[in-house]
């Protein structure tokens, strides 16, 4: 086996050895493919951590389901705040520049409402706030 192909790289934590060590030592071609930045346009996973070890990179793009454009960014279409959550096109579209920061800004002037009210329970705000979330997904998609 002279090629090593690597998908949803972000998810691999021992990224970073096992590319060096594959490459280097045991002269195997390495491709892989990943997420540079999670929903947050944060570095995720090693995957930026491997480009010093790289020949080439490829910045890849989908198309925004807004509008159609190059869609560079990951909208998360629930409120659930953990770094990794496992899904698909129910729970993440990929959408252009314009459309991510026209969705965030509805999910985080949500948030700061919902912080404002201090009648409400845990469990009642962040219901709010997974209806807010779908609901800024809904006012991207019907644009
Ligand atoms: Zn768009």
């Amino acid at each position: 086996m002279d090629v090593i192909g690597i998908d949803e790289a972000q998810f691999f934590e021992d990224l970073y050895d096992f590319c060096c060590k594959a490459a280097d030592n045991d002269g195997k071609t390495v491709i892989l493919s990943g997420l540079d930045g999670d929903y947050l346009r944060r570095s995720f996973g090693s995957v930026l951590d491997i480009i010093p070890l790289a020949d080439t990179v490829t910045k890849l793009t989908a198309r925004c389901e807004v509008c159609g454009k190059k869609a560079f960014f990951t909208f998360r279409k629930t409120a659930a705040t953990q770094t990794e959550l496992i899904g698909g096109a129910d729970l993440y579209m990929p959408v252009c520049r314009q459309h991510y920061v026209n969705g965030q800004t509805v999910v985080e002037t949500s948030r700061i409402v919902l912080e404002s009210t201090s009648v409400h329970h845990q469990t009642t705000q962040l219901s709010c706030l997974e209806a807010a979330t779908a609901a800024a997904a809904a006012i991207l998609q019907s644009q």
